[in-house]
């Protein structure tokens, strides 16, 4: 397929997951407008049609956990009970992260799962916009007016197979929702690091360890300053803490971090 092929099924009425994915590719972009407004946008989620673009089914917002207090005060992870301001899981106390504090918006579940997915591989950046409410409502004790937001880095040669970074786009949604700085470019890989599912905690601490650094470009503006790392999903934390250190190692006054969704111990059923 060529690349204009490409940019035709890629168009925002095809992005938007509507019915018309299978049309001809010769229509013009005009012919694409009107078909856009007459094939019901639908819910990425169930599938079901929906009034606007981007927006989920009653039915794909009841599938979704969304994280509240009580969390950890440290890494965001949702207590069972109330414990008491303050109070961190016990993971924190026994191997802190690098990262001041983070936080999630929805559990890391088949639900979610399938909707990150499709953001990340299937072109879904329409999606961006719905994530950044999410993830404005999640971040609300990191919304300082100092506040630099930027994304956990991907490297080159994954950037280019997959031609954008979810997690700078997520940061880019968030950044225009809260009116808060942003800098795309703060950090780096400085290496390609395998992928890290089915990996073990130790092993994706290893894993990314020395393999992302603050861009040379950028060490004189990162120093006494206060960044948000968004990224999509919060597995162990070893890619949040690694962009933390190498931002604190530059002199960064405080790192928190911001993930659309997070691994729960015991509650996430991944298939
Ligand atoms: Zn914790």
């Amino acid at each position: 397929m060529n690349s204009s092929s490409k940019k035709l099924l890629r168009s925002p009425g095809a992005a938007a997951g509507r019915t018309r994915s299978s049309a001809p590719l010769f229509f013009s972009a005009g012919a694409a407008r009107i078909l856009d407004a007459l094939a019901p946008p639908l819910c990425p989620m169930t599938g079901e049609p929906v009034s606007e673009p981007g927006i989920l089914s009653a039915s794909g917002w009841s599938r979704l956990q969304f994280i509240d207090d009580p969390v950890c005060a440290r890494c965001g992870a949702p207590f069972s009970h109330e414990i008491g301001d303050g109070a961190e899981c016990a993971k924190c106390v026994a191997d802190p992260p690098d990262f001041d504090s983070a936080r999630a918006a929805v559990v890391y579940d088949d639900a979610s799962h399938g909707l990150i997915v499709s953001f990340k591989h299937a072109d879904r950046t329409d999606l961006a916009p719905l994530f950044a409410t999410w993830l404005v409502r999640a971040g609300r004790p990191f919304w300082n007016s100092d506040a630099v937001l930027t994304p956990a880095p991907l490297h080159r040669g994954r950037l280019f197979a997959r031609r954008y970074n979810q997690a700078a786009l997520l940061a880019a949604a968030v950044a225009r929702a809260t009116g808060l700085g942003f800098d795309p470019l703060a950090l780096e890989r400085t290496r390609a690091t395998p992928p890290q599912k089915n990996l073990s905690a130790e092993a994706r601490r290893r894993n990314v360890a020395g393999a992302i650094d603050v861009r040379k470009s950028h060490h004189d503006a990162v120093c006494g300053r206060r960044f948000v790392i968004v990224d999509d999903v919060l597995t162990t934390g070893a890619t949040l803490s690694a962009c933390a250190r190498a931002l604190k190692r530059r002199g960064a006054a405080r790192v928190d971090a911001l993930a659309l969704a997070r691994v729960v111990k015991g509650g996430a059923t991944l298939s």
